[in-house]
């Protein structure tokens, strides 16, 4: 069975420090799997951090995938919330390429994936409550890769991270639940948050 490819495509005019730990995570965890990951549409005037530059299994690319992937529009899967059909492991003949938009998530969610559903791709959702975009990945290889069903996978919605003694926040997100019990984040995650929050949380979602 050829590798399977995961395309985000970078839809904000930034690439800020949540974007840049879950692109980190991605293409490592991508890479553990014997996939590859892309990240498309990446401006030209946009300087990748170093960590990106630096990550196996990572290929930064100025194209759309509508561009790189012209020849294969067939095989391309948009991850989509909005999608009436749940992803499936039967999925992985079909599809070669799952696509994602790269967008940080915003509560409540603005449907920004809509100007990748608007390309006309075939579409699937991992069902009803907004992941972040390093969770859909996750969430996607391992029914496509590992063959689990979406409804054996493991999560918890809207975790509490405790920010110090006296507050905890609560991430407005879908997050697969790891072996030790914990929602799955990217490394260094929980210390930026903690750091954003007591900056003021007002302007993160
Ligand atoms: N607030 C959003 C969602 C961003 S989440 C919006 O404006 O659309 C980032 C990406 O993860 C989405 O573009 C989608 O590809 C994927 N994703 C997140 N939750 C999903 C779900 N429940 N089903 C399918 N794909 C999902």
């Amino acid at each position: 069975m050829a590798g399977k490819t995961y395309v985000v495509e970078h839809l904000d005019d930034e690439l800020g420090p949540w974007s840049e730990l879950e692109y980190l995570t991605i293409a490592k965890e991508c890479h553990e799997a014997g996939a590859r990951f892309c990240l498309s549409s990446v401006p030209s005037n946009l300087v990748l951090p170093e960590t990106l530059k630096a990550a196996p299994g990572l290929t930064a690319e100025g194209e759309s995938v509508e561009v790189l992937y012209a020849d294969k529009k067939s095989r391309v899967c948009l991850l989509d919330p909005s999608a009436s059909k749940e992803l499936s492991p039967e999925d992985s003949d079909a599809f070669e390429i799952f696509l994602f938009g790269g967008i940080l998530g915003d509560d409540p969610p603005r449907d920004r994936t809509s100007e990748l559903r608007k390309k006309g791709y075939e579409n699937r959702r991992l069902g009803p409550k907004q992941m972040t975009t390093d969770t859909a990945v996750r969430v996607t290889r391992m029914i496509i890769q590992d063959k689990l069903p979406l409804d054996k996978i493991p999560y918890v919605d809207d975790p509490e991270l405790r920010v110090n003694k006296n507050e905890s926040t609560e991430m407005p997100f879908r997050y697969v639940v790891g072996a030790n019990g914990e929602p799955i984040m990217p490394e260094g995650m929980v210390e930026l948050i903690k750091k954003d929050t007591e900056k003021g949380f007002g302007d993160l979602f």
